[in-house]
């Protein structure tokens, strides 16, 4: 039997690794669970996986975890350190699922067991790339991409020479504003930036979707990931989400990965690599859809794209700074403090304004913490400025 934790058990990434797993129970034998807020859901599958442990991130919620687990024979725990003990204790496969930075650090601890983290926490790599690298690296552990364009590089290069590529594409849907005028970006709310039209996915990834800043965490993800130059990566509007990334070869060919936009491919990829084995998605009819369109990415429209070549010329912290940034000024949209447009000038104040000190330290766990602390502060001045 594997033996699987899923941290973000409760999110939309983590109901679908629980999705896959649970119609093969007699495979896996379930460490740990984790949520934050929902405890129902998390107490829930907890008890049906028959779980070790289940672990909400919200220290408040201890004794509601606890009610909701009475009787059943799984611990319960509450709070950072006990995500942290959650991620230590052995696993074979771990699923890094919780969103925001706040999933590097569990993410680390499991690669430090030598488990293989299937990385959906695209921030981790985006904040501490070298650091999650080497982590992975000094513990013989492995890596593996639940992006879903990650995980479409990661195929297309199956059998590959890395030398051999020329370029990466990533496509982008485009999300929930692609085809709106400009001038009315400012006044999108949040319900319609909530709405994405081809995933199914977290809130503040669909708001990332619809800003690109999705799309540029990836970018830099890309260059952590696959250790290619910001100049080898490209990034291309792909509105009907069925070519997930491309990979340019020097010899002219281009291998594309197509798929439907459900992650549970991706997801189940991950789950039994190096197998292939047969996964719940609907088997695409190319004659049906009929055709596949794409257009270049508008830097105009979507400012993140920018900030993030920036982001990589800088290199050291930036990418830290970048995404708690990024996560601060997105709460800011989300409790109504700044507008839809407002979140990349937010995140391009923070990158002029932070001291390059913050930039340039050597990334620890430590420097990266406290340029995270620092640039979430300094958004969050800025807001303030801007919203007063
Ligand atoms: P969701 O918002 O649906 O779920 C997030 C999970 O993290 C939930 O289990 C949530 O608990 C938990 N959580 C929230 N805040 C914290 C915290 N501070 N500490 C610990 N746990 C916390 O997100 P998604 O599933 O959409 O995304 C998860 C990650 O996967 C993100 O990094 C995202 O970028 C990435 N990803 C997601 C894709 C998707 O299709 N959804 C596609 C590709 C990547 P609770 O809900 O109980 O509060
Ligand atoms: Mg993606």
């Amino acid at each position: 039997m594997k033996k699987i934790s899923i941290f973000g058990a409760t999110g939309s990434i983590g109901q679908n690794t629980i999705d896959l797993i649970s119609r093969d129970p007699d495979a896996y034998d379930v460490v740990a669970l984790t949520g934050s807020s929902n405890i129902a859901q998390l107490a829930a599958d907890a008890r049906r996986l028959n779980a070790d442990v289940a672990v909400t991130a919200d220290e408040s919620r201890l004794d509601d975890l606890r009610d909701a687990l009475k009787g059943a024979q799984v611990e319960a725990a509450a709070g950072q350190r006990a995500l942290i003990d959650a991620a230590c204790r052995p696993a074979d496969w771990v699923m890094s699922a919780i969103v925001g930075a706040a999933g590097l650090q569990p993410g680390i601890c499991a690669l430090e067991q030598g488990a293989t983290l299937a990385l959906a926490n695209k921030e981790s790599l985006v904040c501490a790339g070298a650091l999650i690298l080497d982590t992975a690296a000094r513990h013989n552990a492995r890596l593996l991409p639940v992006d879903s364009e990650h995980s479409a590089v990661f195929q297309a290069l199956v059998g590959e020479d890395l030398k051999a590529v020329e370029r990466i594409v990533i496509t982008a849907s485009g999300g929930a504003f692609r085809d709106w005028p400009m001038d009315k970006l400012a006044n999108a709310t949040l319900a319609e930036a909530s709405n994405h039209p081809n995933w199914n996915m977290g809130q503040r990834i669909t708001i990332d979707s619809a800003s690109m800043f999705n799309k540029a965490l990836e970018v830099i993800e890309t260059r952590e990931y696959f250790g290619v130059s910001p100049d080898q990566i490209e990034v291309l509007v792909h509105p009907e989400s069925m070519i997930h990334a491309l990979v340019g070869f020097h010899d002219g060919a281009l291998m594309a990965h197509v798929g439907p936009p459900d992650m549970r491919h991706a997801i189940g990829y991950a789950l039994h690599w190096p197998q292939r084995r047969n996964l719940p998605v609907e088997r695409l009819d190319l004659a049906a859809i009929g055709a596949l369109t794409f257009r270049a990415p508008d830097e105009k429209r979507w400012p993140a794209l920018r900030l993030a070549r920036e982001v990589m010329a800088r290199r050291g912290l930036a990418g830290a700074v970048f995404n708690a940034a990024k996560e601060t000024a997105l709460s800011g949209f989300i409790d109504g403090h700044l507008r839809f447009t407002q979140m990349a000038e937010v995140v391009d104040a923070v990158l002029n304004q932070i001291d390059p000190s913050h930039i340039d330290a050597p990334m620890t766990l430590d420097t990266v913490m406290v340029a995270d602390h620092i640039a979430r502060q300094t958004a969050q001045t800025i807001i303030e400025q801007t919203a007063g």
